[in-house]
């Protein structure tokens, strides 16, 4: 059993839309500081299966840190999709269900900064708990470009709306209807964003929206540093499932040594230059916190402190935060001999 994992009870679901739910969390005290969390974090889900035991999802928490006692996360049916379909068809108030703690790199650095936030669909999700941290915790300012087939999708919409009539001259709130202008297009979001393109921008959605929010963000020459993305996909890992330890491998003339700071302790290893990071700390027996291990998630950053690594992927880490010395373990190989990571993030 993942060590980050913690059977909790659902108190509460609340119908959005015809094909949307809320599954609200009763988090026991005992578990409330490992919950912690950041508007723009997400939860796994472990979903039981027949066919292979369980599925891992994972879906953005929609409540605020700052103004919700309880967590919340919002889930959209995906037509022919598995897990999304059991959770709204199974999941009821007193259901127990498997959770990892909250993850995930796609939050905003202050609440106090002006926002541009790009959404389509559930992507509202994490969107809608920025904004509600920022509004109500912060003073930025907040523009949100929401896209959904038609009026009766927009999950959130009345709260969307009341917030925009408290907060008149912090937060814009812009619909695009494909039953109204048709799906998405680069120079149609490229014209509503005009005013907003000196802004942090968080996009957050299915892979084709983001394709275009992306293409629309640099076709008005907004810094890729600025930009920052959760593109949904389903795992195809499952974080949940034991995984058997690899044997440990013995040093040889092609390993580094790689110094080690997590959960508190230091532990020195030898790292083979072909096998990256993460799966050396896992083969190790250490808790070393991941979830996707495709670099999409941005769960098992850490932070390179001597020493030279390279990535072989990375989907959520922007240059400053390279910059800054930042990297994910998933995709992770040696280049130096002698290094030192620390899990600080
Ligand atoms: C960081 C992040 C945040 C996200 N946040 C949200 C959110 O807030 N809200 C939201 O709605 N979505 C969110 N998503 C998307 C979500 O995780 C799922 O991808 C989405 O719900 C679709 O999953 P699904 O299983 O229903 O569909 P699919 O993944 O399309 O289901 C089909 C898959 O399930 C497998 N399958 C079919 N039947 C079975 C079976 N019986 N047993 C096992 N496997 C089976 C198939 O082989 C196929 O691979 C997020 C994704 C990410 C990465």
């Amino acid at each position: 059993m993942n060590p980050r994992a913690h059977q909790v009870k659902i108190c509460d679901v609340i119908a959005e839309t015809a094909d949307a739910v809320t599954l609200v969390f009763d988090i026991p005290e005992d578990l409330a500081g490992r919950f912690s969390y950041a508007p723009g974090q997400f939860l796994t889900l472990r979903v039981p299966s027949e066919r292979t035991g369980s599925v891992a999802r994972c879906y953005s928490l929609s409540s605020s840190p700052h103004c919700d006692d309880r967590l919340a996360v919002t889930i959209k049916r995906t037509p022919g999709g598995y897990a999304s379909n059991w959770l709204c068809d199974n999941i009821t108030a007193g259901s127990m269900i498997s959770v990892l703690e909250p993850a995930g790199a796609c939050t905003p650095r202050s609440l106090d900064a002006d926002l541009l936030l790009c959404a389509a669909g559930s992507g509202i999700t994490p969107i809608m708990s920025i904004i509600r941290s920022v509004l109500t915790a912060g003073t930025g300012q907040v523009a949100l470009l929401y896209a959904n087939r038609e009026p009766s999708s927009i999950i959130f919409a009345d709260e969307l709306e009341r917030l925009a009539r408290r907060f008149p001259e912090r937060l814009t709130v812009t619909h695009w209807l494909e039953s109204g202008r048709g799906l998405p297009t680069v120079d149609g979001v490229a014209n509503l964003l005009v005013p907003y393109r000196t802004r942090d921008v968080f996009l957050c959605g299915p892979a084709g929206f983001i394709d275009v929010a992306t293409a629309a963000a640099a076709q008005l020459g907004l810094p890729q540093r600025n930009i920052h993305q959760e593109k949904y996909h389903s795992l195809t890992e499952n974080p949940f499932e034991k995984t058997a330890l690899a044997p440990v491998r013995r040093a040889t003339g092609d390993s580094a040594t790689v110094r080690v700071d997590i959960d508190g302790e230091t532990v020195v290893l030898d790292w083979p230059r072909n096998r990256k990071l993460l799966d050396v700390l896992l083969d190790h027996g250490l808790d070393a916190p991941y979830v996707c291990r495709e670099s999409a998630c941005g769960t098992c950053v850490c932070t390179v402190r001597q020493g030279r690594t390279r990535m072989l992927m990375n989907e959520s880490l922007i240059a400053d935060e390279l910059a800054a010395g930042l990297t994910l373990a998933c995709q992770t190989l040696p280049e130096s001999d002698d290094l030192h990571i620390a899990f600080d993030q």
